[in-house]
């Protein structure tokens, strides 16, 4: 095991992926821009670039990424409809896992090396209630079941084949394991030379956390993935992990994380993104402390090292940042969802 390991970390090409993701990524974006009229519950698409467009105004939505538009209209929607900040959480990012381009959130996501797709996800109340699940396979929605642990279970986490037990036990379907054709082309691709390397390039990320406040202040978060594409199997990231890629508190505010989960793990990310808030930042300035500390603790590789972070206040104040450019995320108010680049540490060029 270790041998293989070591001898695909000596066989590293990052090169062609970076290209393709980009691209990827750019399509979306396009193709988010151009449908925008038809997303329901959005009046309005802007591209923007400061992070506190809609400061203060609540119910507020904010996602990781450009699929983060259609999900902020799905849970905008549940609000409208009567639902709970919580249920608007997990529906709008119920939408991301059902979205067949999306390679890393949901069973169509890119699998681990040994072509198995494994899905994490969290969820958090701000009261301190969570749920989560980890390596799960042939849940659609995993998001769903991590509200069933935080709900119906006296834990707040469960993983692999209990996970799986725990979803039959609920009523959830069991998918047929087996790769979407988008992930099934890509694993063949990248099978052909097996290159793996735990810290992968900027645009190999694309989880979707969602943190969003009702009317009344009363804050949740969701966030869900089916995590580092290629991974080795059983290898769980930082989004089902409270603290590290949710977490929120009532009292506060709420912090979500993308990117790379081994170096948010280290930094236990979006909680110490919520205590510094506590003590005084707004969420802007504990989004960038959040990353000067992420990459003090992972300066080595941190060229290759992407992630981001996402925070609301509870005076509905916004904050983002990111190490390397690139990341943006979707602010969504009843009336509004937009797209917002983030800032970065590292600057293009
Ligand atoms: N944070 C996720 C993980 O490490 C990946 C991502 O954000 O795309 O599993």
């Amino acid at each position: 095991m270790v041998s293989l390991i070591s001898s695909n970390f000596n066989n590293l090409r990052p090169d062609s992926k970076l290209t393709r993701m980009s691209q990827r990524r750019k399509f979306i974006k396009q193709s988010l821009m151009g449908s925008a009229l038809f997303i329901p519950g959005v009046s309005s698409i802007a591209e923007a670039t400061a992070p506190s467009l809609f400061k203060g105004e609540k119910p507020l939505i904010l996602s990781t990424w450009n699929h983060g538009l259609p999900a902020n209209a799905a849970a905008v929607e549940k609000l409208k409809s009567g639902g709970s900040i919580i249920d608007a959480v997990e529906t709008g990012v119920k939408d991301t896992e059902l979205d067949l381009s999306n390679l890393s959130v949901g069973l169509q996501g890119l699998p681990d090396r040994e072509g198995i797709t494994t899905l994490d996800a969290s969820i958090m109340s701000g009261d301190g209630s969570c749920g989560a699940v980890a390596f799960v396979r042939q849940v659609k929605h995993p998001i769903s079941l991590a509200r069933v642990v935080m709900e119906k279970t006296p834990h707040v986490m469960i993983v692999g084949e209990g996970a799986k037990q725990l979803a039959i036990a609920e009523g959830f379907p069991i998918e047929k394991e087996e790769l979407s054709p988008g992930a099934k082309k890509a694993y063949l691709k990248w099978k052909e030379t097996s290159q793996y390397k735990p810290v992968i390039n900027i645009e190999n990320h694309d989880t979707i956390g969602m943190i969003g406040m009702d009317a009344k202040g009363n804050l949740a978060g969701s966030c869900t993935t089916s995590g580092l594409s290629y991974k080795m199997h059983g290898r769980v990231g930082d989004s089902p992990i409270i603290g590290a890629g949710l977490f929120v508190d009532n009292e506060v505010g709420a912090a979500t994380a993308t990117g790379l989960g081994e170096s948010i793990i280290r930094i236990c990310g979006s909680f110490l993104i919520v205590e510094l808030m506590r003590q005084g930042r707004t969420p802007q300035e504990a989004c960038e402390e959040a990353v000067r500390r992420l990459i003090a603790k992972n300066s080595k590789d941190i060229k290759d090292i992407q992630a981001g972070f996402l925070a609301m206040n509870k005076d509905g104040e916004v904050g983002a940042y990111a190490v390397h450019p690139g990341f943006n995320f979707a602010q969504a108010t009843l009336q509004n969802n937009v797209m917002i680049d983030s800032g970065s540490h590292f600057k293009k060029g």
